[in-house]
């Protein structure tokens, strides 16, 4: 083996174009991140179709076998030779027409990405034609020329073998709980909004349906069908909007469930201007609600659907679309919790509700001290009236009941930075806005996890409440109405951290390093902290035998860390990427070398 001399300076690396079928793999994997997200695509597909009657058949949760059958318009003849090529749309023209655009689709990528990762068939026929025309697809391009073929009205599309070519994402999802479930689920929420289409889920092989909805004029109808009695008799009628400029534009109508209702988890259907999407901050503020108003609160069922004018709509913030950006989205959420609220208490006057009060729980560490008072603001106007113990501070920079004076400073060593702090505080909201867990069973199950666990009364404490400074080191001072807690940050920040890691699980941004860094070296360098115990030598050589089998772990476990973690390691073990775990936080980066080693450990410890 040749050594390079360490001192000779590295050349800058070249540049080079990716092969186009790269390209086109990498941002395929993007908009079809498993089974479901194919017939999320392609269901919608159908519906800017037109189609009344939309039917799917799935085998072995979609890997082997996914078909979708409408009976929308057709496609024509002359569009099949692009029509899986990338960006060919039939919905958008200029970019102005994102503004105000009424489809589910626009950037003419989910047909080409299936052909990157699968095998694609279409068989299609437009109206007056005596018969169809059946073509395969491979990497964008049709396999040959279209075959005349019977066909009955409107498209089916057939994928075969999705992430064929993709063997880690197809070996994780083989071994995850398969995606039927999440494929049921997805339909029965499409066939609650779109009541006049009727859909159909169905396991190959299986005699009956999984979802079977008929069209009807009704909605409760409709969620009695898919999601059963028990729901459909529980449910209230929520309707609400504002037509004022100056707030808030929409309108909203949906069902809830009311206190009879009993469940485990959350159901959240929403739609924004008829699209199905995710939205956290939503959910979490209605189940608040939920919490708060019903004295013995389950777990909510929410079927909502906001119209909003177009352009207060981002739809263009995801490759997948799920997720919108929504103008004045605090506005909006705070409204419908007021909507749902009065709406609950109304919903039964022959009971009493009791309000449930948020008290501190002293069983959780972390939260120390509920008896510290704030003083009065000597100068502070509001504080002439309210008792002294009732001083609630809304801001940070509220005059009223300034606790610096009795603060142990030290602004520069922590995040004492008020604007730093804000900054981060709204963009860690804004993240959780969007949905952004890998829809991996495993992650999701761990992330219900945290979520079974979280603590109503104290998790509102956290987001209620306003930073007031650290005390020391560890701990920081939060105020929540009347209360002052201790909140120690360490084991905040290392939860905090492990949930985003979680939420974000295969869809992190990247820091890029400014050069690769060997990770040879990186592991050597953490390793020369450790002390091995043994003569000089024998270390040094031990070192460099584990630096190097950690190494080769690594690069071979490059793909799926990559995939699931964005840490890019290329094929002459150069580390080049790391994930955002928090956005505009950067960590300490001579911390690297440690991570990478602990990161050949662990890896090497999961194989
Ligand atoms: P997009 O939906 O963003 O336009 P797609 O790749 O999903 O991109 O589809 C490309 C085009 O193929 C659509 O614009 C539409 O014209 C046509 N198409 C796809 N599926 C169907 C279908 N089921 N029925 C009719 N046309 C379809
Ligand atoms: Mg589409």
């Amino acid at each position: 083996m040749e050594i390079e001399p360490a001192e000779e300076v590295k050349e800058p690396p070249r540049i080079h174009r990716l092969d186009e079928p790269v390209v086109n793999r990498i941002a395929a994997g993007e908009v079809i991140q498993r089974p479901v997200s194919a017939v999320k695509e392609l269901v919608e597909n159908s519906l800017d179709a037109s189609s009344t009657s939309i039917s799917v058949l799935v085998k072995d949760g979609g890997l082997k076998l996914i078909q979708v059958s409408d009976d929308g318009h057709g496609i024509r003849y002359e569009d099949l030779p692009i029509l899986c090529e990338r960006h060919t749309t039939s919905k958008l023209s200029k970019y102005e027409d994102l503004q105000s655009i009424k489809s589910m689709g626009f950037r003419g990528e989910a047909l080409a990405s299936m052909t990157y990762v699968g095998h694609v068939t279409v068989t299609t026929i437009t109206r007056g034609q005596l018969h169809g025309y059946r073509v395969s697809y491979r990497d964008g391009v049709m396999e040959n020329e279209p075959k005349a073929c019977a066909a009955v009205k409107g498209t089916q599309i057939v994928i075969e073998n999705l992430f064929y070519n993709m063997i880690a994402r197809r070996k994780t999802l083989q071994n995850s709980a398969d995606d039927y479930t999440k494929i049921v689920d997805l339909l029965s929420r499409f066939a609650i909004h779109h009541i006049d289409v009727s859909f159909s889920c169905r396991k190959h092989g299986a005699a009956r349906a999984d979802v079977h909805s008929v069209a009807t004029p009704s909605r409760l109808n409709a969620i009695r069908s898919v999601y059963g009695l028990l729901v459909a008799q529980n449910l209230i009628k929520i309707e609400a909007s504002d037509h004022d400029p100056s707030s808030s534009v929409f309108e909203m109508d949906g069902f809830i469930s009311n206190s009879n209702y009993v469940a485990k988890k959350t159901t959240m259907v929403l739609f924004i201007n008829d699209r199905l999407v995710e939205c956290t901050a939503l959910k979490r503020a209605l189940e608040v609600v939920y919490v708060a108003t019903l004295p013995k609160a389950s777990k909510p069922f929410i079927y909502m659907s906001i119209t909003l004018p177009p352009e207060h709509v981002d739809v263009n913030v995801h490759p997948t679309k799920r997720e919108v950006s929504l103008l004045n989205q605090e506005v909006i959420v705070e409204k419908m919790q007021s909507v749902v609220e009065s709406v609950l208490r109304n919903s039964n006057e022959s009971r009493t509700f009791q309000e449930q009060t948020v008290e501190a729980t002293p069983s959780v560490p972390s939260v120390t001290n509920n008896d510290l008072h704030l003083s009065p603001s000597p100068s502070g106007s509001k504080s002439q009236r309210v008792p002294v113990n009732k001083i609630v501070r809304t801001d940070s920079s509220d005059p009223a009941g300034r606790m610096h004076a009795y603060l142990y400073k030290n602004p520069q060593k922590y995040l004492g930075r008020d604007s730093s702090l804000t900054t981060v505080r709204s963009s860690v909201r804004q993240r959780r806005n969007l949905k952004e867990t890998a829809d991996l069973t495993s992650i999701q199950e761990l992330i219900n996890d945290i979520d079974s666990k979280c603590h109503s009364d104290l998790l509102d404490i956290v987001r209620q409440s306003t930073y007031v400074g650290m005390a020391d080191d560890v701990f920081a001072l939060l105020q929540h109405n009347t209360h002052l807690y201790l909140a120690n940050v360490v084991n905040l920040s290392k939860e905090l951290m492990y949930q985003q890691v979680l939420r974000r699980f295969a869809h992190f941004n990247a820091i890029q390093l400014s050069e690769p860094a060997p990770l040879q070296e990186l592991i050597m360098l953490a390793l020369k902290e450790e002390d091995l115990d043994l003569e000089s030598n024998e270390n040094d050589e031990l070192k460099k035998k584990i630096a190097e089998m950690n190494t080769q772990l690594l690069k071979q476990k490059s793909e799926m860390l990559e995939e699931y973690f964005c840490i890019f390691i290329d094929s002459d073990g150069n580390l080049s990427r790391l994930p955002i775990l928090l956005d505009q936080y950067t960590p300490d980066m001579d911390r690297v070398p440690e991570f990478v080693l602990c990161l050949g450990n662990d890896v090497g410890s999961i194989v």
